[in-house]
């Protein structure tokens, strides 16, 4: 039985490759040209998913059970020790990350890894046709039907949407329909750099909040990634109501500057060289009511917030959604209720996982320097690390001495801490 999958990014392929395993005949349409190719900038920082993806490191690389997936040691490109954000007056939260086998952090080639999934869906009988733009859905009494490509129409029971953040076919499919907040959107623009500053013990993740050393109008909220030393990934991020807020040239002119006069990061870049620039402009916004309609999922960041589902979660969103894809045509219902099972799935924990993230970075976004030293120093008395390995004990042990530590700067920010929340 064919199933039609859109986009060969991580939640795409890891589809195809389940689907194929499972005995469905996946077929996969992708515009870009090749295997790996990507189609927006990427840092590759990968960590396992407290309660749905657990991994280990070994010598040969990171193994992930759940998923069925070995990433080899030679796509690892380097292991983080820091997740680091500063204020503008210079006072820092973090997460500092000891190396642990059993909780695997890393900087991965993304390229390679989608190749490697291509490779294996492939030898598993997925069908991946590549430089194949999918234009638009094939619809019948309000169920979807299939796909019309450039290569022409194609028709299958159930259509899976993979397609990254142009949202274009769940929104087509009507996953967002009644969802009436006006959009926003957000400006990416990165830079690979040759670092010879950037030491070992800087790997990681900097960013700097704050919009005191940009022109840039705000919000705008700047990051730096440290996947090995000696190298450099820059991220300028701004943020709009209209999708023409920014031209191309003005993005580039607000990275120099951020690269330029921020104190926080231009040590870590002196003497750096570009090797390669890429810029996005995403679409934001609110997670969709549903994930499935008659016919048709979606997955990975096509029913994200905005553009940072992440990796890992998107090959398990794509694995997840591709064993009950398989239910669903082995019992011959595509129907909502036969798609129930990956719509629970998406809509629990793991929902609020992705919603919080995303209300962080745009209530930090949007918070006036000040502001920003302020809860920077009431943060700075909490170990971030804990609450990223998502386990329970340390978790609450780590809450209760951060309320003990700072409850006077807790009770004087509760307004600013929730602001962060973006509540
Ligand atoms: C600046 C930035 C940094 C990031 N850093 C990290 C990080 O460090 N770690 C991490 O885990 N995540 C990171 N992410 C998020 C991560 O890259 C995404 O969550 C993930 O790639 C989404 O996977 P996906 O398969 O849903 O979509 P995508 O990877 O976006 O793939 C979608 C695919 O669909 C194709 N497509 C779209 N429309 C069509 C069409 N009409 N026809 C045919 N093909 C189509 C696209 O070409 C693309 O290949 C980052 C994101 C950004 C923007």
């Amino acid at each position: 039985m064919t199933l039609l999958i859109i986009g060969a990014g991580p939640a795409g392929l890891m589809a195809a490759r389940t689907a194929a395993r499972l005995g469905l005949k996946p077929l996969l349409f992708e515009s870009l040209p090749n295997p790996g190719d990507l189609g927006h900038p990427c840092s590759g920082v990968i960590a396992p998913v407290p309660g749905f993806v657990s991994g280990f490191r070994r010598a040969d690389g990171l193994h992930f059970p759940a998923l069925d997936l070995t990433i080899p040691a030679a796509l690892v490109v380097g292991a983080p020790t820091v997740q680091r954000y500063v204020s503008p007056g210079g006072i820092a939260f973090e997460a500092r990350f000891a190396p642990r086998d059993d909780f695997p952090i890393a900087v991965i080639d993304k390229s390679a890894l989608l190749r490697t999934l291509a490779e294996q869906a492939q030898g598993d009988g997925a069908d991946l046709r590549f430089g194949t733009l999918v234009m638009g859905l094939l619809k019948e009494d309000g169920r979807i039907v299939g796909v019309r490509t450039r290569a022409g129409e194609f028709r299958a029971p159930l259509t899976l949407s993979a397609e990254g953040v142009s949202r274009r076919f769940t929104e087509a499919a009507g996953l967002y329909d009644g969802v009436h907040v006006p959009k926003r959107y957000a400006f990416i623009v990165s830079e690979t750099l040759a670092a010879p500053a950037a030491q070992p013990a800087e790997l990681g993740q900097i960013s700097t909040l704050g919009r005191r050393y940009t022109s840039a109008p705000p919000p705008v909220f700047g990051s730096v990634v440290i996947p090995a030393p000696g190298r450099a990934e820059v991220y300028l991020s701004l943020f709009g109501d209209e999708p023409q807020r920014h031209t191309e040239a003005s993005l580039w002119h607000y990275l120099e500057e951020y690269k330029a006069n921020d104190p926080r990061i231009s040590g870590l870049l002196a003497g750096s060289r570009v090797l390669s620039r890429a810029g996005t402009r995403m679409t934001l916004r609110p997670l969709p009511p549903h994930v499935t309609a008659d016919g048709f999922i979606g997955v990975g960041d096509s029913v994200g917030p905005g553009g940072h589902v992440g990796i890992l979660p998107c090959l398990y969103l794509g694995q997840q959604a591709a064993q009950v894809a398989a239910q669903a045509l082995g019992r011959g219902d595509t129907s909502p209720k036969a798609l129930s099972a990956y719509e629970r799935l998406f809509h629990g924990p793991f929902q609020r996982g992705l919603d919080t993230e995303f209300r962080i970075i745009n209530g930090l976004a949007g918070m006036s320097d000040p502001e920003l030293d302020r809860v920077c120093e009431t943060l700075s008395k909490v170990n971030l690390a804990a609450f990223f390995f998502g386990e329970w004990w340390p978790m609450l042990t780590e809450t209760a001495r951060w309320l003990v530590r700072a409850l006077p700067l807790i009770l004087r920010d509760w307004k600013l801490l929730r602001r962060m929340m973006d509540r």
